[in-house]
């Protein structure tokens, strides 16, 4: 099979060298996925935009492979999902092994019923060609500049200017806005001065791509401690080309140059493929970093992806995040500069994908922090916890491999009832598909506002496409009986489960149009949060900088509050089966 050819992306001088340019309303800086991703979204919004990029080539090497069901539901309604799903892996499995032994194994999708599936594993080159194609289809309203570098960045309080060198010259582009897209270097943010504050991680991780012809399922494979590279963890994903991504942890004195030395390279590969022959595609060593600006609206200058937020890649939330910025962002910018709204609309952006930003730093920085336990008793937890969790499957969902990408809900951020069984859905919740017809509702509620109809007769309002259909089956379930409107970016504006008047429906689009009705909230703590990881964080932190005996005296502690806030919950029985569970250490 030969490789993926990276040819040169084409190049031609800019009209503003030669005096014939126009200005377009938005230009966008980096023609990676989440740029392409906005130009294409905002031409499906009527909007014309200039890309820039500094390169002539789509991705070069093993960067992101898993795209999530929300970024192929956006895909999708960009008219560009088919070819991906044609050629990804489609997967929805992830199995965990401590040791050789599988201890855990999940389903992302368990439910029928959805068009796109849990995850595709396609690689990232791939994704920008099919992009730029799709851009490229939308030609009239997308100018793509390839080998046109931005220097520097001015703005005032009606638009932007940016310096851009291309090998034909320096040249000067006005917009109306910018879109920040061009990757966690960004040029945009280092000339606008703005921080990247986060936090990173020491761990070094080879990842590699290799061409192998093995029968491996279409699965996500986890270990923890595997034989085959002791005391590290290792995972593996199946790609398109009979390519394998293979991810193995270091530790953090791993020396990168030496790491990629093909004589070292190839006997850890050796061992993770069990003897299989291979080639190798591509190998970087990476260490990561979370980190986001505090703002990803400076005035006139908008930040979406890697510019505006890193992860680490356990989670595959990056490229799906940054996605998801630009589903968001797109109509709000396009209703902005059609004069349909006022900028405050471009202030909900802000809230909504910091918000977001924040649930996916929280997650990849817990399970980078669980696969790289940073103290003796974080090590001591987690290797406790892949113990116990063979006897007690109970305590398997706390094992922390990577959670993977989910559409983040703005509800926390509206501030609405917990959904119930009269609606299902609360306000600022992404919505989720349903069969409809012989096709699908998400097809059907398409890229403006809808007022979808369950069981009920919709009223007609200026602006919003109503869509009628009947309260039984899945879209019942889903949504239950009522008035659902929605917003282009298919999240929920609004619910009524008994209906509501035609005024009604109308004021709660202004609000939305208005960018009323949405609160920030200030940045949320890392270790905030009711769920498993976020008591299983506090434990840790309960433990940082105790010394050994203090630390085993606050696990005696812990254990006997926790009895007495049980109560006959714990049994005798309950303990003697955890005490048995020592034999086998
Ligand atoms: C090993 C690894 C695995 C990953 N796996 C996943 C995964 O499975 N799933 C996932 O969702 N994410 C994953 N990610 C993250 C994902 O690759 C990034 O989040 C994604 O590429 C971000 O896209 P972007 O468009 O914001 O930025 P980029 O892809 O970095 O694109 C930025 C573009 O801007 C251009 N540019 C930069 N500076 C300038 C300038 N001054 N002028 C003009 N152009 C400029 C660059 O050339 C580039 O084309 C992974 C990352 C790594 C490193």
């Amino acid at each position: 099979m030969a490789r993926y050819d990276y040819g040169p992306l084409p190049y031609r001088p800019a009209p503003e060298l030669s005096g014939t340019a126009s200005r377009a309303p938005v230009v966008i800086v980096g023609a990676g996925p989440v740029g392409l991703t906005a130009a294409i979204d905002l031409a499906r919004h009527g909007i014309a935009s200039v890309v820039v990029d500094d390169g002539d080539k789509v991705s070069v090497g093993s960067r992101a492979i898993c795209w999530a069901k929300r970024t192929l539901e956006i895909f999708d309604r960009l008219g560009v999902a088919d070819r991906m799903l044609a050629k990804g892996i489609t997967w929805k499995v992830g199995r965990l092994f401590h040791g050789d032994r599988e201890v855990y194994s999940f389903d992302l999708l368990p439910e029928a019923g959805h068009k796109m599936p849990a995850f595709i594993n396609l690689q990232q080159y791939y994704v920008e060609e099919y992009l730029i194609d799709r851009a490229r289809e939308l030609g009239n309203l997308i100018d793509l500049r390839f080998r046109s570098r931005v220097t520097d960045v001015a703005q005032t309080e009606a638009g932007v200017t940016v310096t851009v060198a291309s090998p034909d010259g320096t040249y000067e582009l006005g917009a109306a806005w910018l879109v920040a897209c061009d990757g966690s270097h960004s040029t945009v943010r280092r000339r606008l001065g703005l921080a990247f504050e986060g936090t990173a991680f020491e761990d070094r991780f080879l990842i590699a791509d290799v061409e192998m012809k093995a029968d491996f399922p279409s699965e996500r494979r986890f270990w923890f401690e595997p034989t085959f590279h002791p005391g590290e963890t290792a995972l593996l994903h199946k790609q398109p080309d009979d390519i394998y991504r293979i991810d193995l942890q270091l530790g953090p004195d791993a020396d990168p140059e030496v790491e990629r030395r093909p004589d070292v390279v190839r006997p850890r590969i050796e061992k993770a493929v069990a003897g299989r022959p291979f080639e190798i595609d591509w190998v970087s060593v990476y260490s990561f970093r979370c980190a986001r600006l505090a703002r990803f609206v400076h005035g006139r200058v908008l930040f979406a992806g890697d510019a505006a937020h890193v992860v680490s890649p356990f989670g595959a939330r990056g490229g799906n995040g940054g996605i998801q910025d630009v589903d968001n962002l797109a109509w709000k910018l396009a209703a902005v500069i059609r004069g349909e709204a006022p900028p405050a609309l471009i202030e909900t952006y802000d809230a909504e994908r910091v918000h977001a930003a924040d649930e996916n730093i929280v997650n990849s920085a817990r399970s980078t922090n669980f696969m790289s336990p940073r103290n003796k008793a974080e090590r001591m937890f987690r290797d406790e916890l892949l113990a116990v969790s063979s006897h007690f499957p109970a305590a398997r969902p706390l094992i922390n491999s990577g959670r993977l990408s989910r559409p983040a809900s703005l509800a926390p951020l509206f501030g609405g009832a917990p959904p119930g069984a009269a609606a299902p859905l609360r306000p600022g919740d992404p919505c989720p598909d349903a069969p409809l017809g012989e096709g699908w509702l998400l097809s059907a509620l398409g890229g403006g506002f809808v007022l979808l109809a369950v069981g009920m007769p919709a009223p007609v309002v200026e602006g919003v496409t109503p869509l009628e259909v009947s309260a039984c089956g899945t879209i019942a379930e889903r949504y239950g009986r009522g008035l659902v409107l929605v917003r282009p970016d298919q999240h929920v504006a609004a619910v009524w489960p008994e209906g509501a008047s035609a005024e009604t429906v109308a004021a709660a689009r202004d609000a939305v149009m208005e960018g009323r009705g949405v609160h920030a909230l200030p940045p949320r703590a890392l270790e905030d949060g009711e769920d498993a990881d976020a008591r299983y964080a506090t434990l840790l932190k309960l433990h940082r900088g105790l010394s050994e005996e203090a630390s085993a005296a606050l696990n005696a502690r812990l254990v006997l509050a926790m009895m007495a806030a049980a109560g006959p919950a714990v049994t005798k029985e309950a303990l003697e089966a955890v005490g048995a569970t020592m034999e086998t250490r």
